[in-house]
């Protein structure tokens, strides 16, 4: 492809890109597709002549983009969201122009140094003390990992990256049983070993673990001759926003000499909101806090902020110094792969840098801030229509709620087809749970282009397809 044929298809990429924002609200929330019906469209062999770009357009057009799930989509309710801001989409076309390695303050001077300032203004933002610096990674399972890691290391005085696992002291790591699955990835990549998870039940409105119950298993660990590490706490699980106490955590951490992660992937982004801070009360005591920018704040996706109280002890774990990689003579620069388990690293701190300067944190803030009263007010509303029970309380902008089944035996079944019906209708798109071993349909509203409407459609669509369901209707 040369320059003009470029300039040409850049511009017919971005012209299609403001097309489909338009037309969103138009299409299905969730792609139609049946497992194989993409592949069977898709050329068998790998081409072995140039095809013209007006051909590969063309074929995305028509065979790729029915098969997707549209996250940027207003009425997209389900999981969490996985925002794109046009602001920041247009800060990855030029990144994506670019292609530069920051894995080096050689290798892109402006990029490590835009990456400290905009850590430093989110750091801000959210209320965290001057401590905390940061570093930005593809997702929060690696920022998990990397705590882990250093979790680990620390235990270990510094010897499981040298000498392997074999023959040291088990390590234990503790954890609510509502943390996301990235934190079973971490414990086992990182060699701990999932039996070295210890899970402490949680309770209470934020399903969140004892701090009591916590200290008490560390103690009978120690003197069953493990090795206590660290403590990852929950501040809005994935499943219904199960948030442990903080402050609590932090203090049995402290005193058994314990790292502790805080994992806010989803509602760390709230924070910017100080009438949100509660729900964190002590995170400024944590070791590290991993959120993701490109979930609710409006970062395209990728971008996992990670916070570090000390990165010293993380770059001890990660640092790996070859001679090609040393930077001679500009000792005291901050090399963000030093930081992170990959090396080669995308430039992700433009993207943010366009977000928070193109809207403001006021903007960002009221986002949210409707985002959590729209929720709020959809919660309380379903729960006036009969047959309908809200099962989890909103947790910010979450809340899971249950359709009554005639047949006390089947609540499982019917809320499964309840969703599958709500999904294959298409004008809105949840997911399901479980809570206390039964399913309950989740919501969540944090689509940066929702308004207030696409929630009421949500409550038509909920509400009316629940009584065609009871009526025996299709
Ligand atoms: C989404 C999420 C994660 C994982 O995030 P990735 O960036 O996809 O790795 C971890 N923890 C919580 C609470 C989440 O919501």
């Amino acid at each position: 492809m040369n320059n003009d044929d470029f300039r040409i298809w850049s511009r017919r990429a971005a012209d299609w890109g403001a097309d489909y924002r338009e037309t969103l609200r138009e299409r299905p929330v969730r792609a139609g597709a049946q497992p194989g019906d993409i592949a069977a469209m898709l050329a068998p062999w790998p081409p072995e002549a140039p095809e013209p770009m007006e051909a590969i357009f063309a074929d995305f057009e028509r065979d790729i983009v029915p098969g997707m799930t549209h996250w940027q989509h207003p009425r997209f309710f389900a999981y969490f969201p996985a925002n794109a801001a046009p602001a920041s989409v247009v800060a990855e076309y030029l990144v994506s122009a670019m292609a530069a390695q920051c894995m080096l303050w050689q290798t892109s001077p402006a990029a490590t140094e835009l990456e400290t300032r905009v850590i430093d203004w989110l750091r801000q933002a959210l209320g965290l003390p001057e401590e905390f610096s940061g570093v930005i990674q593809d997702s929060a399972s690696s920022a998990t990992l990397s705590a882990v890691l250093v979790m680990r290391e620390r235990a270990l005085e510094w010897a499981g990256n040298r000498a392997g696992l074999s023959g040291l002291p088990r390590l234990r790591i503790y954890a609510s049983d509502q943390v996301h699955t990235s934190i079973d990835r971490a414990i086992w990549v990182s060699g701990v070993g999932e039996e070295n998870l210890v899970r402490i039940p949680t309770g209470g409105r934020w399903r969140s673990m004892q701090p009591a119950a916590l200290e008490a298993a560390i103690e009978a660990d120690r003197a069953a001759g493990f090795l206590p590490a660290g403590v990852i706490a929950s501040v809005g699980g994935t499943s219904v926003g199960g948030t442990d106490d903080v402050a609590g955590v932090a203090a049995v951490a402290a005193r058994q000499g314990l790292y502790l992660h805080v994992d806010a992937a989803w509602a760390g982004s709230a924070m910017i909101c100080p009438e949100f801070r509660h729900f964190w009360l002590g995170v400024e005591q944590a070791d590290s806090v991993v959120f993701n920018p490109h979930k609710w704040l409006g970062a395209q996706f990728d971008c996992s902020v990670h916070f570090i109280r000390d990165p010293e002890s993380l770059v001890r774990t990660l640092a790996i110094k070859p001679e090609y990689l040393r930077t001679h003579g500009k000792d005291g620069i901050v090399n963000y792969s030093e930081w992170t388990v990959p090396l080669g690293r995308r430039f992700r701190a433009l993207k943010l840098w366009f977000l928070l300067r193109a809207h403001g944190l006021e903007g960002l803030r009221l986002m949210i801030r409707n985002h959590v009263r729209w929720s709020e007010n959809l919660a309380s509303r379903i729960a006036e229509v009969p047959g309908f029970e809200i099962v989890t309380e909103p947790m910010l902008s979450l809340f899971t709620f249950r359709h009554q089944a005639f047949d006390e035996q089947q609540v499982d079944e019917h809320n499964l087809a309840l969703l599958q019906a709500i999904n294959d209708d298409g004008r809105i798109y949840l997911t399901q749970t479980r809570v206390d071993g039964r399913v309950a349909i989740r919501f969540q509203v944090g689509q940066f282009d929702a308004c207030e409407a696409d929630v009421e459609t949500a409550f038509e669509v909920i509400t009316g397809i629940a009584a065609r369901l009871a009526t025996g209707g299709d």
